[in-house]
């Protein structure tokens, strides 16, 4: 029997065919695809501006360094989360401060967040980076408005929620990643991702100004802008003005992006459906808890995540029957590396709690009817 994974990514002909031309064009590295690729993307999550990066890790790193992020800052960000989004602060300098989790969207808790913001004074903290956990969005509207009162930025680190937005008050769709709320909002399109371009990521801002900062250290921190320089020597001159890094996308890896794009949709679509056939299988089923998710907001669901009590278990059992579920994730607090920094354990309970339990399941627009009818299979035969 073919495994099962719990994500993967979806490649067709037109795909295939998109990169094959750009292969026999003239740019292999960035070119016009890699511009029309961040227009295309700017325009699905309707922010202003989008620069592309080689991995959403760059991404976040680009984003903390164009906010100036400085040795020993203090910036707030979860702990249930890839580790990229705390390692960002560390490429930098600067300290991670963990927030715990909300107990039922497993986002960053605002209470807590408040709680831990009022222990210091104003401008100790400099940013945070919320993480939109499985597909879930932050309400950036309320984040912003505690970030306003301490002065802080955000990083929105989006890469599970491109497509995903929350209602706001006035009823309007507040799309991730349209840079009303936060300064900067990262995406990655890593192939279990939404997108895939095989390595690849976004940064997508409404700021003219983060906006020209992020494509100067995209590249090296070299400009031949003619309006920027300093001097002028000629046609062949350029001045490196900044410590940048080479963190460009190829032009190969963007025309598969602005094809994958266009059935971005589609996919969301998909994924709904799927986690729709999960809640109402497991609704009323005790030992399983689904995915609560409040009115406002529409879920982009990178992962379907349930909690059981015996995990481990279930992990084992579904392996043994071809299915390659997941842990999202083990608390990042908890890592060797930050526990050498001070974190231990206890110091997050409800995220800490929730890695006991959490179990993703397979969870992509190419998984058949009859594939997710075996896994839910597996998982009550597992339960009962
Ligand atoms: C995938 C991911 C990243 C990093 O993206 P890469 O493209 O793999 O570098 C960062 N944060 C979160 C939450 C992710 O899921």
């Amino acid at each position: 029997m073919k495994p099962i994974p719990y994500g993967r990514q979806h490649i067709t002909d037109e795909d295939i065919q998109a990169v094959i031309e750009t292969l026999q064009s003239d740019f292999l590295t960035q070119g016009p695809k890699v511009l029309e690729f961040e227009k295309n993307f700017a325009h699905y999550v309707n922010a202003r501006y989008a620069v592309a990066v080689s991995n959403g890790t760059a991404a976040l790193h680009l984003s903390a360094m164009a906010l100036n992020l400085q040795p020993e800052d203090n910036v707030i960000t979860t702990p249930l989360t890839f580790a990229a989004s705390a390692n960002c602060v560390r490429y930098c300098g600067g300290n991670v401060v963990f927030c715990d989790v909300d107990a039922d969207s497993y986002l960053l808790d605002l209470k807590k967040l408040r709680q831990l913001l009022e222990t210091k004074p104003k401008g100790y903290y400099k940013g945070v980076i919320p993480v939109d956990y499985a597909g879930y969005p932050i309400h950036g509207k309320n984040l912003r408005k505690i970030a306003d009162e301490y002065g802080l930025w955000i990083i929105e680190d989006a890469c599970h929620s491109p497509g995903a937005y929350f209602v706001d008050g006035q009823g309007e769709k507040q799309l991730t990643g349209s840079g009303k709320f936060a300064e900067l909002t990262c995406f990655s399109f890593h192939p279990v991702k939404h997108i895939a371009t095989g390595e690849g990521g976004m940064i997508t801002t409404n700021s003219k100004e983060l906006y020209e900062r992020l494509l100067l250290l995209r590249t090296h921190g070299i400009t031949k802008d003619p309006d920027k320089l300093h001097e002028n020597h000629g046609g062949w001159y350029y001045e490196m003005q900044e410590l940048g890094y080479n963190y460009r996308l190829t032009d190969f890896q963007a025309a598969l992006g602005i094809s994958q794009l266009t059935r971005a949709n589609e996919g969301l679509i998909r994924r709904r459906n799927i986690a729709d056939n999960y809640n109402k299988a497991f609704e009323n089923v005790s030992g399983i808890i689904t995915p609560k998710v409040e009115n406002d907001f529409y879920h982009a669901y990178h992962l379907y995540v349930i909690r059981v009590e015996n995990r481990f278990e279930l992990y084992n059992y579904l392996k043994a029957n071809h299915i390659f579920a997941q842990v999202h994730y083990e608390p990042v607090h908890l890592q060797p590396y930050y526990q050498r920094l001070g974190n231990k354990a206890g110091d997050m309970p409800v995220a800490e709690n929730f890695y006991k339990h959490c179990l993703s399941l397979p969870m992509y627009p190419t998984l058949t009817e009859e594939e997710q009818e075996y896994v839910i299979g597996q998982v009550m035969g597992f339960v009962k």
